[in-house]
């Protein structure tokens, strides 16, 4: 492979496989994307879409997240179709007293963010009877429609040159001497320099048959899809118990907070959400229609991304995380980096497959 661009095979096609498709067709890989397509449980059309920088506990993290969404914005000017959108976010889903410190963490840490209060809120939301005294404005956040953001990068990737094998599970794989030497499809085997699983919560059905298991914690969500409603902010809104968004169209798409379990039932969930979001609006809107979506998001059992090679195999990688709308970008970035250049890239460090006791390749001779 030494001077060549390697051939890559990704399963899945998700936002992280579809994204580094792309990545990898733009630097002259050969680059080949498999999908088990519309029947599968894809996290992607499912997800609230917000491209955000929260949760500064880890700054690393928090900073890769910033990273993120500086390079959407770029994808964004090469691609203006993506289906992708910066109108900032509005948060006060926190404390009220520690509002002033998170800002100022936030901003230590690089985030556009500012510190607003009750009488510019009013002016974003006059129907509201419950403002907060203060509340986080960050300039920068988006979001990626999630039912168009997967194909939009596709077709990004096909214009690359990526070949595209839609409603193709990758079945079976066979190793030997530490390598993967092939995955057969539902329409065949095929051969590479290289293979990532980005399958989301199917990733250990793959892993699985090379003897490895990555741990893993996914959490269902739920979100609400509104029928149109008055136009009322560009800004992706965080509220206690409610996060929301609003599409071209005057759709919404709402959800509560990020627990990942539910402590009630799914009419008792939807009567509460029409509740908290009816309160943006002027007395007397309705929210005749709606359909509720229940997503599991793909968590590594500690919260973090695995990104990296797959241990004890020279020519395996995977990239399974929550935050994957986010985080798809730099991830793609940093990933195709380092299966092109054969080196490891330290910013992906921190999030390495390693880091899990106990996960190491087991069986079929693949090396330890
Ligand atoms: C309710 C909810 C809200 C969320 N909100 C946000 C948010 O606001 N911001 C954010 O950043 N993240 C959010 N997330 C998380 C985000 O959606 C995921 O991290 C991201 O979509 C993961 O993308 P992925 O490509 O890894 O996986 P997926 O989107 O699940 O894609 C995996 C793909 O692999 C394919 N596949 C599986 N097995 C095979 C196989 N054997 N062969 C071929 N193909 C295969 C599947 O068909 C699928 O398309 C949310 C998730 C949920 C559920």
């Amino acid at each position: 492979m030494t001077g060549e661009k390697p051939v890559v095979a990704i399963a899945g096609a998700g936002v992280i496989g579809a994204c580094l498709a792309l990545f990898l067709a733009r630097a002259g890989c050969t680059v080949k994307l498999f999908d088990a397509g519309q029947n599968s449980k894809s996290a992607t059309p499912r997800s609230f879409g917000w491209i955000n920088a929260h949760s500064p506990e880890n700054a690393h993290h928090f900073r890769l997240r910033l990273q993120s969404m500086t390079l959407w914005k770029s994808l964004l000017q090469d691609y203006p179709d993506l289906p992708l959108s910066f109108g900032g976010g509005i948060d006060w889903d926190l404390p009220q007293e520690s509002i002033s410190a998170a800002s100022e963490h936030y901003i230590s840490l690089g985030s556009n963010t500012r510190l607003i209060n009750r009488k510019a809120l009013a002016g974003i939301f006059p129907h509201h009877p419950g403002l907060p005294d203060f509340a986080l404005h960050n300039m920068d956040e988006g979001i990626a429609v999630p039912a168009l953001i997967s194909k939009g990068l596709v077709s990004a990737a096909q214009e690359a040159g990526a070949q595209f094998h839609s409603g193709q599970i990758i079945e079976r794989l066979q190793a030997d001497s530490g390598q993967i030497t092939a995955a057969i499809s539902n329409d065949g085997k095929t051969a590479f320099d290289h293979i990532v699983f980005c399958a989301g919560i199917e990733t250990n059905t793959l892993l699985e048959q090379i003897g490895c298991h990555l741990p893993m914690d996914n959490r269902p969500g739920r979100l609400m899809r509104t029928a149109p409603l008055p136009k009322l902010t560009p800004l992706v809104t965080s509220s206690p118990g409610l996060h929301f968004w609003q599409a071209e169209d005057g759709c919404i798409l709402a959800g509560s907070t990020q627990a990942g379990t539910f402590s009630t039932g799914e009419a008792e969930w939807e009567t509460e959400i029409a509740k908290k979001l009816l309160a943006f609006f002027p007395r007397g809107t309705q929210i005749r229609d709606y359909k509720t979506v229940t997503g599991v998001r793909p968590m590594p059992a500690d919260g973090m991304p695995v990104i990296g090679p797959v241990p004890g195999l020279r020519n395996a990688s995977l990239a399974v995380m929550h935050s994957g709308i986010t985080l798809a970008a730099i991830v793609a970035k940093l990933l195709s980096n380092e299966i092109i250049e054969e080196k490891t890239q330290p910013a992906l460090d921190p999030y390495r497959f390693s880091r899990f006791t106990g996960a190491s390749i087991s069986s079929m001779g693949v090396a330890p």
